[in-house]
């Protein structure tokens, strides 16, 4: 489907959790996440049905996230399941990797077709401190086995965080596998990190645009705001996400729901509508998100001085 900007709107990211076994400093606070029962996340049938929906009016890819979505029960089923819907391509997953050794096998064999893993550090020191526990050697087993039952390509997500592990990125181009994608994310003013001090936040355009080890990849990845380039070295492709500095709202072909049901239609807008009450009724279903649809904004307004923070949490939202 089409909205009223031109831009067809295939992709959905779903997060399946508020919940996670990290809490990162620009993500979730030190306490962790506010208690809900179990009726507050979506049920793998209301996941599905609304994917169903989805893909009758033109979604085909559909991104796991969460929370943490590995710590979420029943996924390989949920994944199944989605991977089932005519039209749905593609089931991905952003994750922070932590459980991917145990889980990546029977993932795959339900259906899943690629990851992204989420890591700030390759210091397993700071990597425990940015993520306040974590166990930087078992993300990196997780990715050592999907790599060797095939997942391809694997991507690594970095947030760049001045004065924290900026001086990082030549470790993060040499670390994987050649066939490992990394990619540097701007950080973003979002939940956490909204209170932060502007100093932390880097322009990722002016960092990378200067490297001469980085040539551009224009045939490589068109969809999606990330920019990509081979790195002269290893021929290893690496993705530039600088979506505050300069943003891809008008090729944003992206939907998301959120752990407790919420429709956004863009991630830097507060709108959001609750699918909750229509997942017993299939045309009001898909009436509601062809009307959100239409009203999909053009553009955020993140970068400019006097727009206010989205104080909702990224766990909650996926990312
Ligand atoms: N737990 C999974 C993970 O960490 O990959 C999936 C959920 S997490 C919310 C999805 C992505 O959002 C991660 O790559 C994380 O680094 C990113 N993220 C969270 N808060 C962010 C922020 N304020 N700015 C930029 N990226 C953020
Ligand atoms: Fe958890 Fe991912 Fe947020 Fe880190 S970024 S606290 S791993 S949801």
């Amino acid at each position: 489907m089409q909205d009223r900007f031109g831009r067809t709107i295939e992709y959905l990211r779903l997060s399946v959790t508020d919940r996670c076994n990290l809490r990162c400093q620009y993500c979730m606070p030190a306490s962790g996440i506010e208690k809900h029962g179990h009726d507050h996340v979506l049920r793998n049938e209301d996941c599905i049905q609304i994917v169903r929906t989805m893909a009758a009016l033109g979604i085909k890819k559909v991104r796991l996230t969460g929370g943490e979505p590995l710590v979420r029960r029943g996924l390989a089923s949920m994944i199944a399941g989605i991977k089932a819907i005519e039209g749905i391509m593609e089931v991905t997953l952003t994750t922070n990797g932590l459980l991917l050794e145990d889980q990546i096998e029977d993932l795959k064999a339900a259906g899943l077709s690629r990851i992204n893993v989420s890591i700030d550090s390759l210091n397993p020191e700071t990597y425990q401190r940015l993520t306040r526990g974590g166990d930087l050697s078992a993300v990196m087993r997780g990715i050592e086995k999907a790599h060797s039952v095939g997942i391809q390509p694997i991507k690594i997500n970095v947030v760049l965080i001045k004065g924290e592990n900026d001086h990082e990125v030549d470790d993060f181009l040499r670390a994987f596998d050649p066939s490992v994608e990394v990619r540097f994310i701007e950080l973003m003013p979002i939940g956490e990190a909204a209170s932060w001090n502007k100093e932390k936040f880097l322009d990722l355009n002016a960092l990378f645009s200067k490297r001469t080890d980085l040539v551009p990849a224009l045939d490589h990845g068109h969809s999606g705001p990330c920019r990509y380039y081979r790195h002269v070295e290893t021929g290893r492709y690496v993705g530039v996400i600088n979506s505050i500095s300069e943003h891809f709202c008008h090729t944003c072909n992206r939907l998301r729901i959120t752990s407790d049901g919420m429709l956004k239609t863009c991630l830097h807008d507060t709108s959001e509508i609750n699918l909750k009450p229509y997942l017993s009724d299939v045309v009001a279903l898909e009436k509601i998100i062809i009307e959100a649809i239409n009203a999909k904004p053009e553009a955020h307004h993140l970068n400019q001085v006097d727009s206010n923070p989205i104080v909702r949490n990224m766990y909650t939202i996926g990312g």
